[in-house]
Protein backbone atom coordinates (compact mmCIF):
# COMPACT_ATOMS: atom_id res chain seq x y z
CA UNK A 1 0.00 0.00 0.00
CA UNK A 2 2.97 2.72 1.16
CA UNK A 3 4.52 1.79 -1.95
CA UNK A 4 1.52 2.50 -4.40
CA UNK A 5 0.95 5.88 -2.71
CA UNK A 6 4.13 6.86 -3.11
CA UNK A 7 3.26 6.51 -6.67
CA UNK A 8 0.06 8.19 -6.26
CA UNK A 9 1.90 11.41 -5.24
CA UNK A 10 4.58 11.26 -8.07
CA UNK A 11 1.72 10.38 -10.78
CA UNK A 12 -0.14 14.06 -9.47
CA UNK A 13 2.97 15.67 -9.93
CA UNK A 14 4.35 16.19 -6.24
CA UNK A 15 7.73 15.30 -4.76
CA UNK A 16 6.98 12.26 -2.42
CA UNK A 17 10.50 13.09 -0.91
CA UNK A 18 9.00 16.59 0.35
CA UNK A 19 9.24 16.62 3.65
CA UNK A 20 5.37 16.88 4.17
CA UNK A 21 4.99 13.99 2.50
CA UNK A 22 7.37 11.60 3.52
CA UNK A 23 5.02 9.96 6.20
CA UNK A 24 2.48 10.27 3.87
CA UNK A 25 2.26 6.92 2.69
CA UNK A 26 2.53 5.16 5.91
CA UNK A 27 -0.26 7.47 7.06
CA UNK A 28 -2.39 7.07 3.89
CA UNK A 29 -1.88 3.26 4.54
CA UNK A 30 -3.24 3.07 7.98
CA UNK A 31 -6.14 5.03 7.32
CA UNK A 32 -7.09 3.17 4.40
CA UNK A 33 -6.68 0.09 6.72
CA UNK A 34 -9.20 1.79 9.62
CA UNK A 35 -11.70 2.58 6.70
CA UNK A 36 -12.28 -0.60 5.50
CA UNK A 37 -11.49 -2.61 7.91
CA UNK A 38 -15.62 -4.06 7.70
CA UNK A 39 -13.64 -6.92 5.18
CA UNK A 40 -11.62 -7.93 8.01
CA UNK A 41 -14.14 -7.89 10.60
CA UNK A 42 -16.65 -10.90 11.49
CA UNK A 43 -19.84 -10.81 11.64
CA UNK A 44 -21.04 -13.29 14.51
CA UNK A 45 -18.14 -11.62 16.51
CA UNK A 46 -19.85 -8.50 16.50
CA UNK A 47 -23.79 -9.96 17.11
CA UNK A 48 -21.49 -12.39 19.34
CA UNK A 49 -23.68 -12.24 23.10
CA UNK A 50 -25.86 -9.51 22.25
CA UNK A 51 -29.05 -11.45 21.51
CA UNK A 52 -31.55 -10.68 24.80
CA UNK A 53 -34.84 -12.57 25.10
CA UNK A 54 -37.94 -10.17 25.22
CA UNK A 55 -41.39 -10.60 24.57
CA UNK A 56 -42.24 -7.11 23.23
CA UNK A 57 -43.84 -6.43 19.91
CA UNK A 58 -43.53 -2.98 19.46
CA UNK A 59 -41.02 -0.97 17.58
CA UNK A 60 -37.81 -0.72 18.37
CA UNK A 61 -35.71 2.62 16.56
CA UNK A 62 -32.37 3.81 17.35
CA UNK A 63 -31.36 6.62 14.97
CA UNK A 64 -28.94 9.46 13.68
CA UNK A 65 -26.44 6.41 13.96
CA UNK A 66 -23.25 8.58 11.96
CA UNK A 67 -22.27 6.68 8.84
CA UNK A 68 -18.80 6.85 7.23
CA UNK A 69 -18.26 5.00 4.37
CA UNK A 70 -16.50 4.57 0.89
CA UNK A 71 -17.75 5.22 -2.91
CA UNK A 72 -16.80 2.24 -4.67
CA UNK A 73 -16.97 4.51 -7.74
CA UNK A 74 -14.52 7.30 -6.87
CA UNK A 75 -13.05 6.00 -3.77
CA UNK A 76 -14.30 9.04 -1.97
CA UNK A 77 -16.23 9.57 1.06
CA UNK A 78 -19.85 9.56 1.63
CA UNK A 79 -21.43 10.21 4.87
CA UNK A 80 -24.30 11.19 6.72
CA UNK A 81 -27.09 9.25 9.26
CA UNK A 82 -28.35 5.80 9.50
CA UNK A 83 -32.22 5.49 11.37
CA UNK A 84 -32.65 1.96 12.23
CA UNK A 85 -35.67 0.50 13.28
CA UNK A 86 -37.52 -3.09 13.85
CA UNK A 87 -40.03 -5.06 15.65
CA UNK A 88 -38.85 -8.17 17.38
CA UNK A 89 -40.17 -11.65 17.29
CA UNK A 90 -38.87 -12.88 20.81
CA UNK A 91 -35.17 -11.20 20.85
CA UNK A 92 -33.69 -7.74 21.26
CA UNK A 93 -30.28 -6.82 19.83
CA UNK A 94 -27.71 -4.97 22.26
CA UNK A 95 -28.58 -1.05 20.93
CA UNK A 96 -24.81 -0.04 20.12
CA UNK A 97 -24.49 -3.46 17.74
CA UNK A 98 -27.15 -1.78 15.21
CA UNK A 99 -24.42 0.75 15.23
CA UNK A 100 -21.38 -1.73 14.73
CA UNK A 101 -23.66 -3.64 12.03
CA UNK A 102 -23.61 -0.53 10.15
CA UNK A 103 -20.41 0.29 10.24
CA UNK A 104 -19.48 -3.48 9.75
CA UNK A 105 -21.00 -3.16 5.82
CA UNK A 106 -19.83 1.24 5.97
CA UNK A 107 -16.33 0.52 6.06
CA UNK A 108 -15.65 -1.06 3.04
CA UNK A 109 -16.17 0.37 -0.99
CA UNK A 110 -19.57 0.91 -1.06
CA UNK A 111 -22.65 2.47 -2.75
CA UNK A 112 -25.23 3.47 -0.35
CA UNK A 113 -28.26 1.61 -1.63
CA UNK A 114 -26.12 -1.43 -1.54
CA UNK A 115 -25.56 -0.56 2.29
CA UNK A 116 -28.79 0.26 2.89
CA UNK A 117 -30.08 -2.72 1.94
CA UNK A 118 -27.19 -5.21 3.30
CA UNK A 119 -27.72 -3.35 7.08
CA UNK A 120 -31.52 -4.22 6.70
CA UNK A 121 -31.07 -7.65 5.54
CA UNK A 122 -28.63 -8.55 8.42
CA UNK A 123 -31.12 -7.32 11.03
CA UNK A 124 -33.38 -9.17 9.58
CA UNK A 125 -31.43 -12.51 9.69
CA UNK A 126 -30.11 -11.79 12.77
CA UNK A 127 -33.06 -10.98 14.95
CA UNK A 128 -35.28 -13.06 13.15
CA UNK A 129 -37.45 -10.64 13.63
CA UNK A 130 -41.15 -9.03 12.14
CA UNK A 131 -39.74 -6.66 9.91
CA UNK A 132 -36.95 -4.20 9.42
CA UNK A 133 -36.64 -0.73 7.94
CA UNK A 134 -33.47 1.07 7.49
CA UNK A 135 -33.11 4.89 6.25
CA UNK A 136 -29.74 6.06 5.20
CA UNK A 137 -29.52 9.73 4.28
CA UNK A 138 -25.96 10.89 3.19
CA UNK A 139 -23.66 13.65 1.68
CA UNK A 140 -21.44 12.24 -0.89
CA UNK A 141 -18.00 14.11 -1.56
CA UNK A 142 -17.99 12.67 -5.04
CA UNK A 143 -20.73 14.94 -5.84
CA UNK A 144 -20.08 18.03 -3.50
CA UNK A 145 -15.96 18.49 -4.69
CA UNK A 146 -16.06 16.98 -7.99
CA UNK A 147 -18.69 16.47 -10.62
CA UNK A 148 -21.41 18.61 -10.43
CA UNK A 149 -20.39 20.04 -7.19
CA UNK A 150 -23.61 20.17 -5.86
CA UNK A 151 -22.36 21.06 -2.23
CA UNK A 152 -26.41 21.04 -0.58
CA UNK A 153 -27.71 17.80 -2.11
CA UNK A 154 -28.25 14.86 0.01
CA UNK A 155 -29.70 11.20 -1.28
CA UNK A 156 -31.71 9.43 1.03
CA UNK A 157 -32.45 5.62 0.54
CA UNK A 158 -34.75 3.02 2.37
CA UNK A 159 -34.84 -0.36 2.56
CA UNK A 160 -37.91 -2.29 4.13
CA UNK A 161 -38.57 -5.64 5.17
CA UNK A 162 -41.15 -8.02 6.22
CA UNK A 163 -44.00 -5.82 8.27
CA UNK A 164 -42.25 -2.68 7.70
CA UNK A 165 -43.14 -3.84 3.47
CA UNK A 166 -46.31 -4.73 3.94
CA UNK A 167 -48.13 -2.93 6.08
CA UNK A 168 -48.59 1.06 5.22
CA UNK A 169 -49.29 1.95 8.87
CA UNK A 170 -45.98 0.34 10.77
CA UNK A 171 -43.89 1.98 7.41
CA UNK A 172 -45.85 5.45 8.45
CA UNK A 173 -45.43 4.95 12.65
CA UNK A 174 -41.27 4.49 11.65
CA UNK A 175 -40.99 7.43 9.30
CA UNK A 176 -42.46 9.58 11.40
CA UNK A 177 -40.73 8.58 14.08
CA UNK A 178 -37.46 9.06 12.46
ZN1 LIG B 1 -18.90 8.46 -6.25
Amino acid sequence: MEKIITEMIKEIGEDPKRKGLQDTPKRVSKAWEYITKGYRENLDDIVNGALFDSDTRDMVIVKDIEIYSMCEHHMLPFFGKCHVGYIPNGKVLGVSKLARIADHFGRRLQIQEQLTHQISTTVMDVLGCEGVGVVIEAKHLCMMMRGVEKQNSSMVTSSMQGQFRNSAKTREEFLRLI
